[in-house]
């Protein structure tokens, strides 16, 4: 028994943070802002395997108003919301991401990405896969004010 989950999520870039995307740190002039360590591919693939699991959402297992998540590796957070999806019945199986952002140029960094994704849920780094796609200069992403990513995630029913 297999089921889909997706996710979405979206950050804006400030000056002075450090740019962690998919678990590592990309070079960069701008990071991303939010409470957590603001990694979109991270948190869009956390609810994506938390909707398929029918778990609830990242903002439910980890609110961005508590102390305890303040600067948290997002890494810890899908391990841990993987956790929760396990304790459910469910195994992640495979993942498909699309990031939006005009800059930095993120496919080179992908295979360090899915490695680390890879890890955190206990799967070879094979069934993760990364797609960058820039908004032809259109709207808050063609204006470079932050990153947006999509993801699709597959759960099968633990033994
Ligand atoms: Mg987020």
């Amino acid at each position: 028994m297999i089921r889909v989950g997706i996710g979405y999520d979206s950050h804006r870039f400030a000056e002075g943070r450090p740019l962690i995307l998919g678990g590592i740190t990309v070079p960069h002039t701008h990071g991303l802002t939010g409470h957590s360590d603001a990694d979109a591919i991270a948190h869009a693939l956390t609810d994506a395997i938390l909707g398929a699991a029918g778990a609830g959402d990242i903002g439910r297992l980890f609110a961005d108003t508590d102390p305890r998540w303040k600067g948290a590796d997002s890494i810890v957070l899908l391990r841990a919301a993987h956790g929760v999806v396990l304790a459910k019945g469910w195994r992640f199986v495979q993942g498909d991401i699309t990031v939006l952002c005009e800059q930095p140029k993120l496919g080179r960094y992908f295979p360090q990405m899915a490695d680390r994704l890879a890890q955190a849920l206990d799967v070879s780094s094979e069934v993760i896969g990364l797609k960058a796609k820039t908004n032809e200069g259109m709207g808050w992403i063609g204006r470079g004010e932050g990153v947006a990513t999509i993801a699709v995630a597959t759960v099968e029913r633990a033994p």
